[in-house]
């Protein structure tokens, strides 16, 4: 039941075999027995999910049911939910109840999904291993001693160890792709703009994008047809026609031409996960596409660029907690200048304020034309390597990550090579395309664990629907995505 896909289980809720209610207690049994040490959770309220497994229930039994009626998901802690505490992994909002619902929320519940929980993340959604969370780290299912990835490493976590049937992530350099790579999952960030960032607590806002954690492109398919649309409630949303992101599924692939940037093929690769990489795409050739070399000249300045661009707009975006309005507030202090710097200081931690110093100093008036401007421009260089690189081939392909999941601590004080697990990710958030990470088999670490490897789908704007078809033909000859972790039964 557990390794069953989003459109399997709908068909068992459509067909009377089980209920949502039964569906969602089975889930909220796993969570009860894996969740207290794998921790992909931080918050789960039982009574307000069997109430909307309930009404699913209700909704299928009135014939009122679509695709995703009565599936049991989990939802990033990052996305406001009316009544239910939204921490963003932070202390700052370790109390904050939501008093309104995101929109993603608000799409999932009106077609009656059921929230399973708000899942672990890292704090403010900075971090690459789930380790700056205020709640703690999460395991890697197929590894309980290494990190899952992150920031949305709680609900890669949940998704692997089979706690929920899916579940959302948020990608503003990596952390919906590199936690699927290392978790075994599918993951995808869609184009920018598709899906609204209204009530998705900002971290930086010309790279925040939300998207669907699962098992397989067909689920992510379904996920996307939720997600996506014109919000006017977000600048940012792009007014366009909904798509139905399953059209194409079943498409053959002969003739796609796959690009393989030579930037991504180079040193700093893991020897492993190359092997696995180049393996995947042995099978794309059989399957029928056309393989071209091209190349990314850039993607070296990615990192340095959104090392200047994130933190700037963090910087902006979380001045809003200030202690006043919502969130932490010291318990003693002096001033009003005091009472900001005290409930600031103790509200977010250490890679949250070091990411706050950057910002601030590259947008301060003698910095910003040295930094900020600078690395806009460098943005718009990388954006015009995707459209070259697109005029020789319909998808790019890669790895997600340089490494497969690595040991909790490992990197925990040299946040550089943090930093490097998004060298192939990051680049794809700056230009604003849609980037996907699908599991393409394993490595084995030297205690003879098997540790899942990801490969990166890379694809013009609004290209999604072609990136699921080559995802899920991938599927339809691979069993990697199947796959379950040890010891998770
Ligand atoms: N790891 C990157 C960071 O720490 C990306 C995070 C993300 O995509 N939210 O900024």
């Amino acid at each position: 039941m557990i390794n069953k896909s989003l459109k399997q289980l709908g068909a068992m809720l459509q067909a009377k075999e089980i209920s949502s209610v039964e569906l969602t207690q089975e889930y909220l049994n796993r969570i009860d027995r894996l969740n207290p040490e794998i921790n992909a959770f931080i918050t789960l309220d039982k009574d307000k999910t069997l109430a909307q497994a309930k009404n699913a229930d209700a909704m299928l039994a009135a014939g009122k049911a679509s695709a995703m009626t009565g599936l049991p998901i989990a939802q990033k802690d990052i996305f406001v939910a009316k009544g239910w505490r939204t921490t963003c992994g932070s202390k700052m909002l370790e109390t904050f109840i939501g008093p309104y619902d995101a929109d993603i929320i608000e799409r999932f519940d009106s077609v009656g999904a059921v929230n399973l929980g708000k899942t672990n993340m890292d704090e403010f959604a900075m971090g690459s291993s789930n380790e700056t969370s205020y709640f703690g780290k999460v395991q890697n299912p197929w590894d309980r001693s290494r990190v899952p990835g992150g920031s949305s490493g709680g609900s890669a976590a949940a998704v692997a160890a089979r706690l929920c049937a899916a579940a959302t992530g948020t990608d503003t350099g990596g952390s919906i792709r590199q936690p699927a790579s290392l978790c075994g999952l599918s993951g995808l960030k869609p184009t920018y703009g598709l899906a609204s960032r209204f009530g998705m607590i900002a971290f930086a806002s010309s790279l925040d994008q939300s998207g669907p954690m699962a098992k397989s492109c067909e689920d992510m398919a379904l996920m996307m047809n939720v997600i996506t649309g014109f919000d006017k409630r977000d600048s940012t949303s792009l007014n366009r026609e909904k798509e139905d992101y399953t059209r194409d599924l079943n498409k053959p692939l002969a003739g796609l031409k796959v690009g393989l940037p030579k930037e991504y093929f180079a040193e700093g690769l893991g020897a492993d996960v190359a092997t696995v990489v180049q393996e995947a795409i042995a099978e794309y050739k059989k399957l029928g596409a056309e393989i071209v070399d091209i190349s990314l000249p850039n993607t070296m300045l990615s990192i340095p660029v959104y090392y200047v661009l994130a933190p700037a707009e963090a910087s902006s975006n979380l001045s809003r907690f200030d202690g006043v309005r919502y969130g932490h507030r010291a318990k003693e202090y002096g001033d009003l200048m005091d009472m900001y710097c005290k409930s600031r200081a103790e509200g977010f931690g250490a890679e949250v304020k070091r990411r706050i110093l950057i910002g601030t100093y590259v947008l301060s008036a003698g910095y910003y034309d040295a930094y900020y401007l600078k690395a806009q421009q460098i943005r718009r260089l990388i954006a015009q390597d995707f459209e070259n690189a697109f005029k020789k081939c319909d998808i790019i392909m890669g790895p997600t990550a340089p490494s497969t999941a690595f040991k909790a601590g490992e990197k925990a004080d040299d946040p550089v090579s943090m930093y490097l697990q998004d060298i192939y990710t990051i680049a794809v958030n700056l230009a604003g395309l849609p980037g996907m990470s699908i599991p393409a088999g394993f490595a084995q670490s030297a205690d003879g664990k098997k540790l899942p490897v990801g490969l990166q789908i890379i694809g013009n704007y609004f290209d999604e629907a072609r990136m699921l078809n080559a995802g899920h033909a991938y599927q339809q000859v691979t069993d990697w995505h199947i796959q379950m972790p040890e010891g998770i039964e």
